[in-house]
């Protein structure tokens, strides 16, 4: 303990270094489950698409959108969310290391703790963890591109993934998943569709969680919504989820509050 005053604080400082994300950009950080194939193997996750544990990310996504105002914008497929923050943030002063340990251990606990609410019936069998990382978008432009090619990537592999699935599990053809991997190896989107025809699958009348992910993000103006027996009200600037297109840019002309 004589040693305590010997310790010179900026000294020890000096050592950390600076991490400021480029100003005035937009800062998207994207978390990813890690080693999620276990994770969904382990808890016995529907093949190709549990829908429950898609809705248990959801809504760990809008508590993030909840906690941090300066988060406009999430989209999320399979084990992944991308959070988009205005380019004006100065949240953590635009430190990379506090703004993506801060999403990420947010997103986490949260999954934890709402695991219950989706999943009754099926216990927990050991502590999930996502990591993050932080991009800076210098034009509303590319930051679009970044997003639509979050959703390209989830639909060839949501297409992918159904063809595999069905394949496997389909009764008549009986295929191992060697097999099923090899019939799908080079094979492009029309011979795809072709094969899910074959095994009387309507790839269009999927459910649009599957085929287009999850937006994230809050209400202009207040909305009636209808949905299905259930109607109600949302609030202006009540945070939602919904399964649009947005590599179309109309989405983003007719949202341009959330972004731009
Ligand atoms: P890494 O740690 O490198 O991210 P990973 O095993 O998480 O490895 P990913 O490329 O992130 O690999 O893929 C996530 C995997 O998690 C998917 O391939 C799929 O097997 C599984 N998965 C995630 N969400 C779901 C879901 N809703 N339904 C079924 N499977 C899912
Ligand atoms: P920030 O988000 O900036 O870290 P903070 O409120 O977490 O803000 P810290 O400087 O990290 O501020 O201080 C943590 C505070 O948490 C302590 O000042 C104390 O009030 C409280 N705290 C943490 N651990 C304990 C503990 N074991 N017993 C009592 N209080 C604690
Ligand atoms: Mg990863
Ligand atoms: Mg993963
Ligand atoms: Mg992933
Ligand atoms: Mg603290």
């Amino acid at each position: 303990t004589k040693d305590i005053g010997k310790i010179e604080p900026d000294f020890v400082r000096s050592f950390q270094f600076e991490n400021k994300l480029l100003p005035l950009t937009w800062v998207v950080v994207r978390i990813d489950g890690c080693h999620f194939h276990r994770f969904s193997d382990v808890h016995e996750f529907e093949k190709p698409n549990d829908e429950q544990a898609l809705k248990l990310m959801n809504s760990c996504a809008v508590a993030v959108l909840e906690e941090f105002e300066d988060i406009h914008f999430a989209y999320g497929v399979s084990d992944e969310y991308s959070f988009v923050l205005k380019k004006e943030s100065e949240l953590y002063k635009r430190q990379s290391s506090k703004i993506i340990s801060a999403i990420a251990s947010l997103f986490t606990s949260t999954y934890v703790i709402k695991w219950r609410d989706f999943f009754p019936h099926k216990e927990l069998k050991y502590p999930p963890s996502f990591d993050g990382r932080a991009v800076c978008y210098p034009t509303y432009k590319i930051l679009l591109d970044y997003l639509a090619w979050r959703q390209v990537d989830c639909h060839i592999n949501n297409q992918y993934n159904t063809c595999f699935w069905n394949l496997v599990n389909n009764n008549k053809s009986k295929k191992t998943k060697e097999e099923s991997q090899a019939r799908l190896k080079g094979t492009q989107t029309r011979e795809k569709m072709e094969i899910l025809r074959e095994l009387k699958i309507e790839y269009n009348s999927l459910p649009l969680i599957f085929r287009m992910g999850s937006s994230v993000f809050r209400l202009k103006e207040a909305a009636a919504v209808e949905n299905g027996v259930v109607s109600g009200k949302k609030l202006e600037g009540q945070v939602v989820v919904d399964h649009c297109n947005i590599i179309e840019r109309c989405f983003w002309e007719e949202h341009p509050h959330i972004l731009s």
